[in-house]
């Protein structure tokens, strides 16, 4: 399978520490394989950052990826957001499967995590509208970061730098120090 070149991820925003919010600095990278919807493979380059104040070690989290998933974000997203028919992701069925439900299943935490975190930094939410409640997960995330294409990312990077991203098996995208 052909491989593009690495490159180099850099977040353009100053992201405080999520341990203590403190500076963060840089103490190397660590490369991490990337799949995009047609199967291409690519490799971002990832900073590794340390805290200035507890030493805790994390890495940098660009908006193309979702933590602990290999696809980028996109295509996780074009997969929670459309009719299974309509879905253009070269991966196999239970994989597509797997996000649904893993989606499903975090859905009410996320949105906990955005409701928290809307508080905490005074931001504006748009109501919930009175209409009968829609079925489907990813629509009820629209309050908070609008619907538009890239919605995922903007629900998991703010998740994320709050160290609230949780895995079903291990904790954070932080080591210890
Ligand atoms: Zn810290």
């Amino acid at each position: 399978m052909r491989r593009s070149p690495a490159f180099f991820v850099r977040c353009a925003e100053v992201v405080p520490s999520p341990c203590c919010s403190e500076s963060l600095s840089v103490i190397g990278s660590r490369s991490r394989k990337l799949v995009h919807a047609t199967g291409e493979k690519s490799e971002l380059v990832i900073r590794r950052l340390r805290c200035i104040g507890c030493r805790k070690i994390h890495h940098e989290l660009p908006d193309c990826i979702v933590p602990y998933k290999r696809y980028e974000s996109a295509c996780v997203e074009n997969v929670i957001t459309l009719e299974p028919s309509e879905v253009d992701v070269a991966a196999d069925h239970s994989t597509l499967f797997r996000w649904r439900s893993w989606f499903c299943s975090l859905a009410a935490y996320l949105l906990g995590c955005l409701e928290s975190i809307a508080i905490r930094f005074h931001l504006e939410v748009v109501e919930e509208s009175s209409a009968p409640s829609q079925t489907a997960h990813h629509s009820r995330f629209g309050r908070y970061v609008g619907d538009a294409y890239g919605w995922l990312s903007r629900v998991v990077r703010p998740i994320a730098n709050s160290n609230l991203w949780v895995h079903t098996r291990s904790a954070f995208l932080s080591e210890a120090p």
